[in-house]
Parts: C-alpha cells; structure tokens; sequence
C-alpha cells in the first residue's frame, strides 16, 4: 500500500478535526492556534507521509511501538484472512480461540521460565488495571489481604485509565485528578542526572532503590503487596537507571515479600537489545506488563505476563477471576500479533538493535553530547534521550521546564523528522528495522535542531 485509501481533501479534514476531534495528551486551544493538527495518510518503513506527501521518518515509531516498521503486508493480509474465518470470539466462560491460545503459549515461551501464563488486554493502560487486581487477588488468595499498598515512582508512566494514571508518577496527570487510588504511593525515581548531585552512579543507584525501602517499612511491609517499574522510564524522558539500581530493587521486594510488576510497555520486544527490558537490566519480577511492540502497533493488543508464583495461587485458591475485556484475546489481535512476534525472529531485530542499529545510536548520539545546549546524552539498543539544559556544568535546567524542547521538537517538525520533547528531553524510539544511515539522517536532522534551537533562545 503505498497510496491513501481514498482522495483526501486535507484541509477538510482538518477542518473537522479541529471542529470535532478532541486528542489525548493536546492543548485544543494551541493547536487550533497553529492552524490544526497534521494528517498523517500513510507509511511505509520508517518513513509517514503526511497529507502534502511530505515524506516524514519517524524517530519515534509511532508512539515508541512500530517495531517492525510500517508497511508489512502479511500482517494485513492476515489480518484480513482472520477476519474472514473468525472477526471475533471472546475467551470469557470457558471458551478460546486458536489465536489467542498460540499467542499466549508463544510469550509464555519469550518470557522467563518461571513465567506460563499471560492475561490479555487491549492497551498497555487495562494491562496494568489488571496487575493492580491480579495484585489484589493474588495476596486475597494468598492469605493476606492486607497487602494492599502498591508504590511507583515519580515520573512514571503507567497509563492514562484510572490505574495507569494512579500508578503513573506525572504530576500534570495527577493535578487533573488522574491520582484516584489512594492505596498507590510513589517514590524516587532513579534519574541521576537530575538527582544524583556528587555521587557516582551507582552510589545514587542505591540511594534510590532506598527510597522503596524506606517507603515500605514507614507504610509497613505487611501492608505492602507490590512495587511497579518501567525498566527504563520511558515517557519520563528515557530515564536509565544506574547499573546498581534494579539488583538492589529485587533484593528489597525479595526481602519484605513484595511483587514486582515490570512495565515492559516500551522496552518489551526488542527495544531495549533483548526481548525485554529485564533481561538488559537484571530484574526479576513476579509480573510483566507487554503492549506496543506486542503487535508492533498494527492492532491493539496487551498481555500482563504472570509467574507461576502468582498463577499457581490464583488458580489453585482464587476460584472465578472476576477480571476480563470483551477483546481479551481478540483473535485478529492475537494472530497479528503471533506473526509480528515471527517477523522479529525471522529477521532478528532485537540481534540486530543489539549489535547493530543500537551501538550505532550510541554513537552519533555520542557526537551531540560536546553541544553547549546539551547536558548528557544516553541510550540503550533503539532507546534514547539527548536531554537540553541551559548550564552544562551545573546542569540547570531552563525555566519553565518545557518550553525550550517543544522548541526543538518543532523544528524537527519543519524538517520532516520526529522526535518527541518529554521536558526538555529529546527522545527517540524508531522502529528496530531502522538502518544505519536512517539514524545517521535522523542524527544530522537532531545536530540541525538543536543548533536552531540555541539560536532561538540566544
Ligand atoms: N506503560 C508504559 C511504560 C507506557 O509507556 C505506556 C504508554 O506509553 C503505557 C503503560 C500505557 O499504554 P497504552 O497507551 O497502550 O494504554
């Protein structure tokens, strides 16, 4: 497919946009302002076109989850082959599907092997509405119903349904009442360059995974069920931890008898160089949150992966699980999903961020870090962040925290590039099948940006 369905009348269509279209996470007044949004109408590799055929790349991969890029047939084909054996059938009251049961047997076997089973959802949000009631259930069946405090971290980001958003750490988000579990507590996030002062790394890496276990023992370990963590904080502005911080989280969980809730969302299948994130870093969580890269975006689909630890006990001692979305185990998700999952082993993409696309980023992001406007830069596979500030030595941040990245992310907006501004950080997340001299494009657009960007500001 590389033309629109149908002749588009762009202008109309913004037109109705701006008239009828309320987005997530988007100031309607500004973007009205600005004359509207911007009509994407198709892809293909890791290039958009947008409704004036400007050939766009997309650092991004959509949001963090085109994985497998843009553009592949036999996903829609098979898509539209699952349609005509079977659009629909739900996996509630003991029935399944083909799909659904090859999907979840497929992740059981990417997951570590103290994992079997997994529960599907349809966004990375209701995944984690699940963990929080799989976490409830579980210490309900386990004899301990009193373990309901569940604690995050500031920044981080969970989700936007009433869970996700609770369990998420974004102050904005809260403000607007998106803070509605009062059982949900939140503690330091592991962002040294921001909080780490004069210790090293790994010394601040220790001083953060202390804030978990000091929030425990002051709300009392026997009422605390779970801790939940992005391996890399993702829309926080690609925070990665210090090299001591996730051991030192396992053995604090361990310790007080605490499930841990990995939010692989964005670092799951590939991104991180491993199929996920916790292999990268050494975590070992009782409970594994998948979406995005699941399907590489091409049907919603999420999966909350549970241990056996968890599973055995809700099964043997929980009876019925009063838990499930009428597209659980959608079967056309599931089967897009299965052969996305193929793809990636076929062509070895997590191999190839690994050896390849990611030493790569690393080192023409490396070639940014010199820029007067440019604190630090940092990545890990096909994640990355090149993170503005106004002193380089103090590293003080501009004020307000913001204005200076939605700067350069419009500029790389006029470039035909995406780059996401979460703050003052610029971050990137293309799809794994980006070769290097697509980085090395998207890398000249970012020197280009972030030089306008200093001209702008003086
Ligand atoms: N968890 C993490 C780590 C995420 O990055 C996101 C989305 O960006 C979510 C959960 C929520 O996923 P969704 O937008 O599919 O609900």
């Amino acid at each position: 497919m590389t033309e629109p369905l149908r002749n588009l009348d762009i202008e109309e269509l913004v037109r109705l946009d701006t008239a009828h279209h309320l987005h997530p996470f988007t100031d309607y007044k500004a973007l009205a302002a600005e004359g509207g949004s911007r009509i994407i109408t198709r892809a293909e590799g890791v290039y958009l076109y947008d409704g004036h055929n400007n050939k766009i790349i997309d650092g991004m991969a959509g949001l963090w989850c085109v994985n497998v890029g843009y553009g592949r047939d036999d996903l829609a084909e098979l898509a539209m082959q699952q349609m005509k054996v079977l659009p629909y059938y739900n996996t509630f009251f003991k029935t399944a599907t083909a799909p659904s049961i090859e999907l979840a047997a497929k992740v059981a076997s990417k997951l570590p092997a103290n994992f079997n089973h997994v529960f599907f959802a349809n966004s990375g949000s209701e995944a984690n509405d699940t963990q929080l009631r799989m976490v409830h259930h579980y210490w309900q069946c386990a004899g301990q119903p009193e373990k309901r405090f569940v604690i995050s971290r500031e920044n981080a980001y969970h989700g936007s349904t009433v869970a996700g958003a609770s369990l998420g750490g974004m102050g904005p988000m809260h403000k607007q009442g998106g803070k509605l579990i009062p059982t949900i507590h939140h503690v330091m996030q592991p962002y040294w360059y921001k909080l780490g002062g004069d210790m090293t790394p790994e010394e601040f890496g220790l001083a953060a995974a202390k804030s978990l276990e000091d929030k425990i023992l002051e709300l009392g370990p026997e009422n605390v069920g779970a801790f939940i963590g992005e391996p890399i904080q993702g829309a926080g502005g690609v925070i990665i931890p210090p090299s001591t911080y996730w051991p030192e989280i396992n053995r604090i969980c361990k310790k007080y008898d605490i499930l841990l809730i990995c939010d692989e969302v964005i670092c799951g299948f590939g991104r991180t160089g491993n199929w996920f994130g916790l292999e990268t870093f050494g975590i070992e969580p009782d409970l594994i949150t998948m979406a995005k890269g699941l399907s590489s975006g091409y049907l919603p689909i999420a999966a909350t992966g549970v241990s056996d630890r968890v599973a055995n006990t809700i099964i043997e001692n929980g009876g019925e699980f009063y838990h499930g979305y009428t597209y659980s185990g959608h079967p056309v998700a599931c089967a897009v999903a299965l052969r996305n999952i193929e793809i990636m082993e076929e062509e070895k993409l997590v191999e190839n961020t690994r050896d390849v696309a990611g030493p790569h980023l690393a080192k023409r992001l490396a070639e940014l870090a010199d820029h007067p406007l440019v604190g630090e830069v940092r990545s890990v596979g096909l994640i990355g962040a090149i993170e503005l500030v106004k002193d380089k030595k103090t590293r003080e941040r501009f004020d307000p925290l913001g204005k200076v990245g939605t700067m350069c992310r419009d500029h790389f907006f006029k470039r035909n590039a995406i780059m996401r501004a979460c703050g003052d950080t610029m971050v990137l997340s293309p799809p794994l099948v980006i070769t290097p001299a697509e980085i090395d494009a998207l890398i000249d657009v970012a020197k280009e940006c972030i030089d306008a960007t200093a001209k702008d500001i003086g």
